[in-house]
């Protein structure tokens, strides 16, 4: 059985084992209450019959007695013999009233009774001359006229035998029971009898069949419950007038009144045990719950330690195994609520400052969004300019101290605001405020506080900070928090090179339109929008176009033409850029194989943005593609791909070499490589970038850098393109300058592939290229 409560558990346990104990104790005094009580009836019974077998005896003697003094007297005798009937009837009844028998008369030798014709019968006479057969007296019971009767019969002598002289009384019911009224207990006295195999038979005609209770054959003396079990009979055996007749005595006395005198004691242990039982299932429960109530605490205790509520101990006194468990659990308990605390506190505090953290500061947001309503809600994030410099210069230790520093300051200039760290080289305060204008006066105290100098032991630091500020209302529909929004502002800020300033959601775009703008290119794919145009690059050597470069472009039927230098940074952002540059290369590689067919034996060169040199699965595609197709394929790379993951992106550029693509560096000298740089990169191509080459003939400090470059590249074993060759004279400086490839609008604009096809068709062959020989020359 499952209880849901220890409580009732025990209290039915308890209350059960007692009924058990409680039953068993009843039924042990009820058996032998009624072993005592069927043994008492039984001595009685045992008692009475011994009475009753006396009695017997006593009545035979008398009648015995009274028959010998009659059949002794002279004159009754003469009587018999001369059957005088008149004197003989005045003997009898004489006798008879004396000693008040029931029957009283004389058998002649004839076999006739003489002196008593009212009660006994003829056949009733052959009756007693059948116990006569054979004897001279006898004494026992016989039936006279169908009632049974306690008979003697003495023989008359004169001197020879003349008769018997018979005396009977009758065995009434009435007289049995005068009998048993001897006994202490009121016994149920009954004469049976039975003639030559005859049923049993009673002189109670209302009797309720007692022998068929006794059992088939009665035996004498026989004591014991009746068939049924609902009376103690006892059975004597009564000695018969003749043979052929049997009788018994026939006690019995209903179990149920020998049990009456101690149904008020069962009564009283009935009582007793229902008062116990009560008692005890009162106790039980009260004991059970003085157990299980402390057991009761701990479990609520358990309760609200799980829910993190706070007060969750158990109160539970004294000394007991439970008392102590409630003591560990209860230190257990603030154990776990202290370990919590520091578990939550480092979850919302920095680790290196031990200030708020960014999930603090967002806590904060929050609290007092829910508080003062979100158009109150601004945060301002300070952004450390060049932090890594600064801790570069003084060290982990020192820079933790500066930024916590700093943060102690803001936090005493505005006891209202909550700071925090938001990463490495940015604070962040939240703040309660009616307008913009009154954050960007609190931003501006902000701004002059952060850009002190910072004492540090003996050195004075100097730092500059950029402050951003945004409201928590204008984020809804960017997608941002607005802690991100005023991270975005710091960097808005910074790249307009002030100091301070708001979040600036129109520069900073629509993230929706960028997505749809996405989804519109990844269509364009498929419909021919988007495709690609080649821009011929000009062989030196070859005097020839031997190779070119695949550009991307958009002309989207409703915006009209998107330039790559918009859509490529948000596919490299969205993640967009993965298909499409696999688009790109599945295009470039079907059109170098036309380029082929039409008689061009081309190099082609694709653009493939830094993130992907790193991504495995880009290169894996692309290895695949190439392992199918024959043709010369480049890949493109700026040189700040590498910078940011060089370990992935260098062993997968010599990966991609070792399959036969060519790798070129893209835009050099835009950014800041070293030479170092160069020749870790397994590259066989450099191109300058445009900007260095568009006024080569009017600049003499490009035409410097370019030569430079040219040395530079050939030293590591490098070829050079230069891009953006907008005039003649370009092409005849680098011509002299040793480049080995130009690239550029005076060459060839990018074009469609069948306009670019039928452009270079038409170019001279490679013999005929005056000019730049000449000018080569
Ligand atoms: P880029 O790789 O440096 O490509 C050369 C850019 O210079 C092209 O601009 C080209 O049209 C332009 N250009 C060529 N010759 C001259 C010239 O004589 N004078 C001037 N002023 N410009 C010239 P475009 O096509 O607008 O492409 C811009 C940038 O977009 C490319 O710079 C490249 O970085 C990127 N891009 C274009 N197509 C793809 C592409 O398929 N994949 C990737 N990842 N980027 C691409
Ligand atoms: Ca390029
Ligand atoms: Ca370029």
């Amino acid at each position: 059985m499952a209880f849901r409560s220890l409580r009732t558990k025990l209290a039915v346990i308890y209350t059960s084992l007692f009924a058990l104990v409680m039953a068993v104790a009843a039924g042990a005094a009820f058996t032998s209450v009624q072993r005592a009580a069927t043994r008492m009836v039984q001595d009685e019974m045992a008692a009475t019959a011994a009475v009753f077998d006396r009695i017997w005896v006593l009545h035979a003697r008398q009648m015995g007695d009274a028959a010998d003094i009659l059949s002794r007297d002279f004159g009754f005798r003469a009587a018999v013999a001369t059957r005088d009937v008149l004197t003989l009837e005045s003997a009898l009844d004489n006798l008879k009233q004396r000693f008040e028998f029931d029957i009283a008369f004389v058998i002649d030798q004839q076999g006739d009774a003489v002196g008593e014709s009212e009660h006994v019968a003829e056949s009733d006479v052959a009756a007693f001359m059948a116990g006569l057969r054979d004897r001279d007296a006898a004494s026992g019971v016989i039936l006279v006229g169908g009632a049974a009767y306690h008979a003697v019969a003495r023989p008359v002598r004169a001197p020879t035998h003349i008769g018997w002289v018979v005396f009977a009384y009758r065995l009434s019911p009435q007289g049995l029971n005068d009998l048993t009224a001897l006994s202490a207990i009121p016994l149920d006295a009954r004469l049976f009898w039975q003639v030559a195999g005859d049923d049993w038979r009673s002189a109670q005609t209302d009797d309720p069949g007692l022998l068929s209770l006794l059992g088939p054959a009665p035996a004498a003396q026989a004591v014991g419950f009746s068939q049924d079990g609902q009376a103690l009979v006892s059975a004597i055996a009564v000695t018969p007038f003749s043979d052929d007749v049997s009788a018994l005595l026939v006690l019995q006395y209903p179990v149920a009144q020998a049990m009456a005198p101690f149904h008020s004691m069962m009564l009283v242990i009935l009582g007793v045990s229902l008062a116990g039982l009560l008692v005890i299932i009162l106790g039980s429960w009260l004991v059970s719950r003085s157990l299980a109530r402390p057991i009761l605490a701990l479990e609520r205790a358990a309760g609200r330690l799980a829910r993190g509520e706070r007060g969750g101990l158990a109160r539970v006194s004294g000394q007991d195994e439970i008392a102590r468990l409630a003591e560990s659990f209860n230190a257990m308990g603030e154990q776990i609520a202290a370990r919590e605390q520091r578990i939550t506190h480092m979850a919302l505090h920095d680790t290196d400052t031990g200030v708020p953290n960014l999930a603090a500061l967002e806590n904060e947001v929050d609290a007092r969004r829910a508080r003062s309503g979100r158009d109150r809600v601004f945060a301002v994030l300070v952004g450390i300019d060049r932090f890594d410099k600064v801790r570069g210069a003084i060290g982990y230790a020192l820079s933790s101290h500066m930024i916590a520093d700093l943060v102690q300051r803001l936090e005493r200039l505005f006891p209202d605001a909550f700071v925090g760290r938001v990463s490495t080289d940015t604070l962040g305060l939240i703040i309660d405020a009616e307008s913009v204008e009154r954050v960007l006066e609190q931003a501006k105290a902000v701004m002059t506080e952060a850009n002190k100098p910072v004492q540090l032991g003996e050195d004075q630091v100097d730092i500059h900070a950029t402050v951003g500020v945004a409201a928590l209302a204008d984020t809804q529909r960017i997608g941002l928090t607005v802690i991100e929004c005023a991270g975005v502002a710091v960097d808005q800020v910074r790249a307009r090179g002030e100091r301070l300033g708001p979040f600036d959601s129109h520069a900073y775009g629509d993230p929706t339109r960028v997505l749809s703008l996405m989804s519109r290119m990844i269509e364009g794919l498929g419909s021919g929008d988007l495709f690609l145009a080649y821009q011929p690059k000009h062989d030196f050597r070859a005097q020839a176009v031997t190779a070119c470069e695949a550009l991307l472009r958009w002309r989207d039927p409703e915006r009209g033409f998107i330039g790559p230098d918009e859509f490529i940074p948000l596919a490299e952002e969205t993640g967009h850029i993965l298909p499409l540059t696999e688009w790109v290369l599945d295009r470039a590689i079907a059109d170098q194989v036309r380029m082929k067919a039409a008689g061009h034996d081309l190099q082609v060169a694709i653009n493939v943005s830094g993130r992907l040199i790193s991504d495995p699965r880009f290169v894996a595609a692309a290895l695949n593609r190439l392992s199918r197709h024959s043709g010369r394929i480049c890949f493109e790379i700026t040189e700040t791909a590498v910078i940011e993951n060089p370990e992935q992106a260098l062993e997968h550029m010599t990966e991609l070499r070792a399959a036969g693509v060519s790798v070129s560096i893209d835009d050099y000298g835009s950014g800041l490589s070293s030479l170092a740089y160069l020749r870790s990169i397994p590259a066989e191509e450099l191109k300058i970038d445009k900007a260095f080459v568009m006024e080569l003939d009017a600049s003499q400090a490009d035409r410097l850098l370019v030569k430079s470059t040219i040395d530079l590249a050939h030293s590591l074993g490098l070829k050079v393109t230069a891009e953006g060759v907008e005039n003649a004279e370009s092409i005849a400086l680098l011509a002299g300058m040793g480049a080995d490839f130009a690239q550029g609008y005076h060459i060839g604009r990018p074009m469609p592939l069948a306009d670019f096809l039928g452009h270079i068709s038409a170019l001279p062959d490679a013999g005929t290229v005056e000019p730049l020989r000449r000018v080569q020359g």
